[in-house]
């Protein structure tokens, strides 16, 4: 590789969401014995999830394959209400570590749904956010995947709610936008989209460094959704080479030249930092800023409380006041590759 300098997105990789959902998977790994199950992916990262199942994670697509009592977690895409429903009955513990902006969507169609809206839903047919929140008035909202399709919706419909998933491509959705704006005479929508503050951010990055380099390399999953949308956003602004990758060992060698680097959603600092030794640039590193990200999503309300009857039974024990402390209590602090990073290794040399 004969690489002259690599350009850095700002922000990439993990979002808030992600954050969340992975600090409190890896809690249930350090709670429970093995198996914890997780419905569905916890994130879409295969990377990542290899590291939970080393840990003695168990992902089922079918929450029946979970025995009854045992602990699980629903993934950060969000789930049917009968299916979190049906968590909270068969499992001992059951937690849900969906996103709360995959959440506020979910609102947001049941109560258009509840007024009577007829709901075009923009998403990936096969996704699991999008078969959660289609789940949840499903007589009110129909899928649609491009703006070919929405010409098989009539035209003469009132009250039209356009809802999308959080994590599309920004020019596709733009383009499905004014074209419903066109067909219909009027239609809702909650500002000027459901597309969440990671995507956004992570496509504009990802413009930037596409102009200024000659190969961009984006890191993360062919799953998910966010990820394919930055490798598209790549290709429409400018890179002339664009290699979506899950980690190092599968960049190209033949790689030239001014290399711009982001990462999906779900996708690892320690990839990018892995991908940037590999890469060895002449000229060193260059970060583009777009934007500061400091959101924060605190662990979902189940697992709070676990650890708060946790810490009192612990300090009941030892005759200590009740309510004091929660091992999360600084959760904000510990970021989600350090925590699991720290259980990987801690399990590896046991
Ligand atoms: S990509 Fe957006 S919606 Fe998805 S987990 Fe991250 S913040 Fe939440």
């Amino acid at each position: 590789m004969n690489v002259e300098k690599v350009l850095l997105a700002r922000p990439r990789g993990f979002c808030a969401g992600v954050e969340m959902a992975i600090k409190s998977l890896t809690w249930m790994v350090r709670v429970f014995e093995p198996p914890v199950y997780c419905y569905h992916e916890i994130v879409h990262n295969k990377i990542i999830v290899d590291r939970f199942e080393t840990l003695g994670v168990v992902f089922v697509n079918n929450i029946s394959d979970v025995p009854v009592g045992a602990p699980v977690m629903l993934s950060a895409h969000g789930s049917a209400p009968e299916l979190v429903e049906t968590a909270r009955e068969i499992s001992g513990i059951s937690i849900n570590a969906v996103c709360p902006l995959v959440t506020k969507v979910h609102h947001e169609v049941k109560v258009r749904s509840k007024k009577g809206y007829s709901i075009i839903y923009v998403g990936h047919r096969e996704h699991d956010e999008a078969i959660g929140t289609m789940a949840i008035a499903p007589e009110s909202v129909t899928l649609i995947e491009s703006e070919d399709e929405l010409d098989n919706i009539p035209d003469d419909l009132e009250m039209v709610a356009l809802i999308n998933q959080t994590t599309l491509s920004l020019d596709d959705w733009e383009g499905i936008r004014e074209s419903a704006q066109r067909k219909f005479n009027s239609v809702w929508m909650a500002n000027r989209s459901d597309l969440c503050f990671a995507t956004t951010n992570r496509q504009l990055a990802v413009r930037e460094i596409s102009r200024l380099a000659d190969t961009v390399v984006v890191l993360g999953s062919a799953n998910s959704s966010n990820t394919v949308a930055l490798e598209n956003t790549a290709r429409r602004y400018g890179a002339e080479r664009v290699f979506r990758i899950n980690s190092s060992s599968e960049l190209p060698q033949d790689i030239a030249g001014v290399v711009g680097i982001t990462a999906g959603a779900s996708a690892p600092e320690d990839l990018v930092q892995e991908v940037i030794s590999t890469l060895n640039p002449r000229d060193g590193s260059e970060d583009i800023n777009v934007t500061i990200e400091d959101e924060y999503f605190p662990p979902p309300p189940e697992l709070r409380d676990l650890f708060r009857a946790l810490s009192d039974a612990v300090a009941l024990s030892l005759l200590a006041p009740c309510g004091v402390n929660s091992p999360l209590d600084d959760d904000r602090a510990r970021s989600a590759s350090d925590t699991l990073n720290f259980l990987t290794q801690r399990v590896s040399t046991i």
